[in-house]
């Protein structure tokens, strides 16, 4: 690996939670992490502080699928969550990049053990068609909250995130910037979900319409932008 692609790479992670930070979602601690993996390997960069805030070049390591530290620093509490990020990647070949955050009202959904219903259509647009799965409570980073999670990833269900019972979320993509994306707009369907319980509660999005929902965006992304 060139120093010089793993510069990009973590430069991509550090754009990438700056743009989560700037969108106003993360909780009070500005507790979270997130990781980025290397293409076309089984090793994956993963920030290894507590927080986000402040993040540098340096306080991004690199791992390996095993959780081997191949370079830089991991401080004990990143290194509790590794499996974590793992878990994703060696479950869907097709993801880049995995974020972990506290956001507080989708966080209210995983402490309640509550899924996220499929009312809000961007959640179905950028998250799937099904209602955003709670992985049952294991320790932070533990055996069995990674077994927990690992569950609903071989169930192949069409989620581009879930909530960590009684902890926070977990989302993911093709790049850094579409994990952010996702914790976004999951933040977004939460507050909305939480919202609408004052006004006789979401009203779900018809069954027999949620694929044309999904589909949408990449029909029309297809098709590329237009100039006239
Ligand atoms: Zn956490």
């Amino acid at each position: 690996m060139q120093q010089r692609e793993l510069k990009a790479y973590r430069q991509e992670i550090i754009n990438a939670v700056r743009t989560l930070l700037d969108g106003g979602v993360m909780q009070l601690s500005k507790h979270g992490n997130m990781s980025l993996r290397i293409p076309g390997t089984d090793q994956f960069l993963l920030t290894s502080v507590g927080g986000l805030e402040d993040l540098k070049e340096d306080t991004i390591c690199l791992l390996d699928m095993e959780g081997n530290l191949i370079e830089g620093y991991i401080s004990p509490v990143a290194r509790e969550i590794v499996g974590m990020h793992s878990v994703v990647y060696q479950h869907r070949e097709e993801v880049g990049s995995v974020l972990h955050t506290h956001s507080p009202a989708a966080t209210a959904f995983a402490i309640a053990n509550r899924e996220i219903p499929v009312a809000y259509e961007a959640q179905v647009r950028f998250l799937g068609t099904i209602p955003v799965p709670v992985a049952g409570y294991g320790p932070r980073g533990s055996g069995e909250s990674v077994a927990n999670i690992a569950a609903i990833l071989r169930e192949n269900r069409a989620t581009g995130g879930l909530l960590l019972a009684n902890h926070g979320t977990l989302t993911w993509g093709d790049n850094p910037a579409t994990a952010v994306h996702g914790s976004v707009i999951l933040e977004e369907s939460a507050i909305a979900t939480m919202a609408a319980e004052t006004l006789g509660g979401a009203k779900e999005i018809p069954a027999h319409m949620l694929h044309a929902t999904h589909n949408r965006v990449a029909e029309f992304e297809e098709r590329g932008a237009e100039k006239a």
